[in-house]
């Protein structure tokens, strides 16, 4: 009897606690750079998310490989809704390209829910000879063994767009590792390295304002944003089915309880449809979620078919980590 009535007070006292969530600010670890695209929705979304949850939400960058690090952390972290994770594509690519990745991306984790999907454009150094698609071509096949690709690590959208970009130009080029494609926009703004894919929530404002050069975008499909809406897709520029699309999702330690997560999907999908945040990314070529992924489940089956996607055809590209 006295037991029964020391788990009735502790679950209500867990159910009191939970009722409350969150009663201290938020953290949401980014792991990539402060400053670039994964940084910039996490940021944003974070605005948001503090108007829903009454209490501070911080970002915390964790970056380096590939964006596995700052998973990681958050796969040990304590489940109990104070720390989460915003991460990208790199959730289903990663499974691919280590051996020994620290985490387990379907098990390790409880699902919130997905946030965006990002279009990716192909960007040089302002000082490249070629100005468009067949002259970079020409550029590239000239320069064999010279040229210097950036990107955010192994495991990173701007790795994955970079390795299928030399394997469809039949070229390799030499990768620079960064901890986030926010310093290696930096280097490429500085010359320092030729080529990078990154999303269009990084590259819009230096392409509109003329300090990098923009070839093309990595879509299917044109982009409407009147800005880039001239950049041909590479598709149509000779390299026939390439298609890269970033998407975003949120994520909490496996074991965080069902009451938090459905407290934080309840915001993210608010924080989503907030003006302010739906403005920002609208403007950086962000298109907001408002399908069924919205839902954690939902959008775990979409991280499943993306992990049955890239898997193949990262492991043909023959590039692993330890
Ligand atoms: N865009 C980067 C990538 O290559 C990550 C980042 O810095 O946000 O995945």
């Amino acid at each position: 009897m006295k037991k029964l009535l020391i788990a009735l007070a502790t679950a209500t006292l867990a159910t009191a606690a939970l009722a409350e969530y969150p009663e201290k600010p938020v953290t949401v670890v980014v792991p990539f750079a402060a400053g670039g695209p994964t940084d910039k929705v996490a940021r944003d979304l974070a605005d948001a998310l503090r108007k829903q949850l009454k209490q501070p939400v911080i970002i915390e960058n964790v970056g380096g490989a590939g964006g596995t690090l700052g998973a990681a952390k958050v796969a040990k972290a304590s489940p109990d809704g104070y720390t989460v994770l915003l991460h990208h594509i790199g959730m289903a690519t990663s499974p691919a390209l280590y051996r020994k990745l620290p985490y387990d991306t379907l098990n390790d984790f409880e699902y919130v829910g997905m946030v965006n999907e990002v279009p990716m454009t192909l960007v040089g150094r302002s000082t490249l000879p070629a100005n468009n698609m067949a002259e970079l071509r020409k550029w590239i096949d000239a320069n064999k063994g010279k040229i210097n690709l950036a990107n955010a690590g192994l495991g990173a959208a701007s790795h994955l767009c970079g390795l299928l970009f030399q394997q469809s130009v039949g070229v390799d080029m030499t990768t620079v590792p960064y901890k986030g494609t926010a310093p290696a926009m930096t280097d490429l703004l500085g010359g320092q390295v030729d080529l990078m894919c990154d999303q269009t929530t990084n590259t819009t404002q230096q392409i509109e304002s003329g300090k990098i050069k923009a070839f093309a975008v990595t879509t299917p499909k044109r982009l409407a944003m009147p800005s880039l809406a001239k950049l041909p897709t590479l598709d149509e520029s000779g390299l026939k089915g390439f298609a890269v699309s970033i998407w975003h999702g949120m994520y909490a330690p496996k074991g965080t309880p069902k009451a938090v997560i459905d407290k934080l999907n309840g915001a993210m999908r608010a924080a989503l449809k907030d003006p302010e945040f739906a403005k920002h990314q609208e403007a950086l070529g962000a298109v907001i979620v408002t399908d069924a992924r919205l839902g954690g489940a939902e959008h775990k089956k979409f991280v499943e078919s993306e992990i049955a996607k890239w898997g193949p055809a990262i492991k043909a590209a023959g590039q692993y980590a330890d």
